[in-house]
This record gives structure tokens, C-alpha cells and sequence, in this order.
């Protein structure tokens, strides 16, 4: 597990910038309609997370592969994994959603790691 790269004081600045700029051209966009502030909005946030996580049918795909890899056992605990409600983890974050840089758990082992990294 590596720790995610923080940004110093003014490289924050520098994203609060960026913040600030992109929803003044959402807001100039929408030109005073609320639906399509909306939508636009939304599809903004989700391109940006696709950018970070990948697609999610992507992510499926790897994680019907992962579970196949790992013998259908958690890579904590090796307890067989329920049909559905598991999770599929980044060793890194910035890593990606890819081989190698992932592994899936139950729910449990999975919750564990949240707190242990403080994220629950
Ligand atoms: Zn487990």
C-alpha cells in the first residue's frame, strides 16, 4: 500500500483554482438553466472520476478476472467470496484499475483495510 500523493499548500491553490474556473464555465454554459447545469455537472464529475477509476464496465471485467485469478477466495482472509457485495481494491490508487495493481475481498476484510487506512 502506498500512501497517495499530497498536494502542498499551493498546489491546492492551484485546484481550488481550477475549481473555481470550471464550474464558472458550467455555470456560463447552462446559461441560467438549472437541468442542464445539472447534467452537465454530473457529466463532468463522472468523465473526471472515469479518468481516475475507468469505465465501469472495465472494471467488472477486471474484477470477474481477478476473482477467477484468486480462485474465487478473498486475498485476505481466502474465504470464499459471495456472489456479489465484494470489492475490488487498489493496492495503489494511482495505479489504477488494472492487473497487478488489484485484488478483490468480501466485504468484511474489505472494511477493515478502510479503517486501518483511516477511510471508516
Ligand atoms: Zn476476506
Amino acid at each position: 500500500m502506498t500512501t497517495n500523493r499530497q498536494l502542498a499548500d499551493d498546489e491546492l491553490a492551484v485546484a481550488r483554482a481550477l475549481l473555481v474556473d470550471v464550474r464558472a464555465r458550467i455555470d456560463a454554459a447552462a446559461g441560467g438553466d438549472e437541468q442542464l447545469r445539472f447534467a452537465l455537472n454530473r457529466k463532468v464529475y463522472k468523465e473526471l472520476s472515469y479518468d481516475e477509476r475507468g469505465k465501469p464496465n472495465a472494471r467488472v471485467s477486471l474484477k470477474a478476472r481477478m476473482v477467477k485469478a484468486q480462485g474465487g477466495k478473498c486475498a485476505i482472509c481466502a474465504k470464499p467470496l459471495p456472489a456479489v457485495d465484494t470489492v475490488l481494491d487498489q493496492l495503489s490508487a494511482i495505479g489504477g484499475y488494472v492487473d497487478g495493481n488489484v485484488r478483490v475481498l468480501c466485504r468484511p476484510c474489505d472494511l477493515a483495510i478502510q479503517r486501518e487506512r483511516g477511510f471508516a
